[in-house]
């Protein structure tokens, strides 16, 4: 795709009058959109390169008051009546059609809510507020070598001595695992199963952790790790909430989690139908515009048809969840339905592009490659299901 072709937005066309949307959401879109134009689109192709985001761009993000939304107060955060603020947020960063930026950037977003939820009001000040500033950055590490969904199975080992905890094992496809300074990870203190895991928070520079970056098929420049800790002391302090109790408090987690899994792919799926439309306009073949040709008018009519679903789903469940509901199997069914819905628009985006679409620099050259990790991170869609199964009582 062409650089100076700027894609019309036709599908998020959201008013005042929106019964989910206010005038406040909308000041949010205009200062998103804005940072975004102005501090990711021009530089997304060399974090890319990079493999990482630079430092900097996370205090830019605090300066603008985009990562502290949702937040408490006490802690530097923005506090926010619904979720749909960050429905806005993660619609505007998808505009530089970067998966990874969202991922890595906004790692806070599953690295902190442990700390918030159970940690003391000392650890949310030293762990929380430095990151809501843009001055650290966090991550959370649960999945391990020998597997990612068995969560309640997990072997890294922290053992009690004294004020510390002695931590051995590893954990890996950690997002933001190589540059993060908190680590808010999942570690076996008790017996078997889920009854037997805690959170500890590990900081970078402590001895004993070292780390190695994962090549991956997208998300280039979402620093992904694998973390190793050997012998790593933990004093007890860095422990959020009470001993062998972290697998309620992971699970917390896992609803907003997924809301926000299934927003990014709404949102990616509207970057590619936009691409997909504005370049069906524009691209003449066999002398007339490609969206004269009934077939492409049908396919952006089902690419469309399945946004508007998602859409629709999305924000019914972000207003259940923001009522303090807990729809799991409907949020366990989102999350399948907009990421497979992603998958199959992306594809269709590709196809319209034609070989425009398949070139690096291209944005649905880029989400395409990025579908596949929303179908698996955050609880796979064979794990959705049978989870939203069990909560149906199958
Ligand atoms: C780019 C990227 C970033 C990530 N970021 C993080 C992060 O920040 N923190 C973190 O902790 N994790 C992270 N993950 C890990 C992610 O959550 C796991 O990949 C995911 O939970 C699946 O675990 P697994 O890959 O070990 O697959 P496995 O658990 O080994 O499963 C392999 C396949 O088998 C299927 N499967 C497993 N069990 C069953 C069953 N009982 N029935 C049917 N099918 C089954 C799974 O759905 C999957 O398709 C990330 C992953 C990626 C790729």
């Amino acid at each position: 795709m062409p650089r100076h072709f700027a894609p019309e937005r036709t599908v998020i066309q959201v008013t005042a009058k929106h019964p989910f949307y206010t005038e406040e959401h909308e000041t949010l879109r205009r200062q998103a959109r804005r940072f975004v134009e102005q501090e990711i689109i021009p530089h997304v192709d060399r974090w890319e390169a990079a493999g990482e985001l630079p430092r900097s761009l996370h205090r830019a993000a605090a300066a603008a008051g985009l990562l502290q939304i949702g937040f408490p107060e006490a802690y530097g955060g923005i506090e926010v009546p619904d979720l749909f603020y960050l429905i806005v947020l993660t619609e505007e960063l998808a505009r530089a059609g970067s998966g990874g930026v969202i991922a890595s950037l906004m790692s806070h977003g599953i690295g902190t809510p442990p700390i918030v939820h159970a940690g003391t009001h000392e650890q949310k000040q030293r762990f929380v507020t430095p990151v809501l500033a843009g001055e650290k950055i966090a991550a959370l590490a649960i999945t391990e070598p020998s597997g990612g969904s068995d969560v309640a199975n997990l072997k890294t080992r922290a053992e009690r001595d004294g004020d510390h905890y002695i931590v051995n094992g590893s954990k890996t496809f950690i997002t933001s695992g190589m540059r993060a300074d908190f680590i808010t990870t999942a570690v076996r203190t008790g017996g078997p199963g889920m009854g037997g895991i805690s959170l500890l928070v590990i900081e970078g520079d402590m001895p004993g952790l070292s780390r190695s970056p994962l090549k991956k098929m997208g998300w280039w420049c979402s620093d992904t790790a694998t973390l190793y800790f050997d012998h790593v002391r933990v004093p007890v302090a860095n422990r959020i909430g009470p001993e062998n109790a972290g697998f309620m408090a992971i699970m917390m987690n896992f609803n907003q989690e997924r809301i926000m899994l299934a927003a990014q792919a709404y949102a990616l799926a509207c970057v590619c139908y936009d691409e997909a439309l504005a370049y069906a306009r524009q691209r003449e073949t066999f002398g007339k515009p490609l969206i004269k040709n009934q077939v492409i008018r049908h396919k952006l009519v089902d690419m469309r048809m399945r946004i508007e679903a998602v859409k629709a789903q999305l924000e019914m469940l972000a207003w259940r969840v923001s009522h303090r509901q807990m729809p799991v199997a409907e949020v366990c069914m989102l999350k399948n339905f907009a990421t497979m819905s992603l998958e199959w628009i992306a594809n269709e985006a590709m196809q319209i592009l034609g070989g425009a679409g398949y070139l690096q620099g291209s944005k649905v050259e880029r989400i395409y490659r990025e579908t596949k990790v929303l179908s698996i991170g955050g609880g796979s869609q064979e794990i959705m299901k049978d989870l939203a199964a069990r909560q149906m009582g199958y």
